[in-house]
């Protein structure tokens, strides 16, 4: 029983265009974030050596850049997962209970690997905050 033909081509090439834009977005985001915190830390040494202190408001700063690239580049590692298994009756399928993934939740989040049920079943066993996918 394959699950492949629940999308139409044409919503199908949607999502392959959301997906493409989101990960040129998010390759943008990440490149952005690793110069910044490359030039951050190196400021901040720069900084410490100088002034021959901790700088602590200068960590945090560099810890916080440093939360949002994490962010980002989970977002675009599964935006790249998404692109190369989109094409694949694996796609849109939830992984835990097999049920196919809506489209209106497929357009919102391209990467979904699960249907919404199963991801906040998912997301209450891993105890996580984060409202991904
Ligand atoms: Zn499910």
């Amino acid at each position: 029983m394959s699950h492949y033909h629940y999308l139409t081509i044409e919503q199908r090439e949607r999502l392959d265009t959301e997906i493409r834009t989101r990960i040129a977005t998010l390759r943008g985001a990440v490149v952005q974030g690793l110069r910044r915190s490359v030039h951050a830390d190196a400021v901040r040494l720069a900084d410490q050596l100088e002034a021959g202190d901790d700088a602590p408001t200068a960590e945090l700063e560099t810890a916080l850049q440093l939360a949002a690239l994490e962010r980002e580049g989970g977002e675009l590692r599964e935006m790249l997962a998404a692109r190369a298994r989109l094409h694949t009756p694996d796609y849109g399928v939830c992984a835990d209970c097999g049920a196919d993934i809506p489209y209106a939740r497929l357009e919102v989040t391209p990467a979904a690997t699960r249907c919404v049920g199963c991801q906040s079943r998912h997301e209450r066993a891993q105890g996580g905050s984060m409202p991904t996918l």
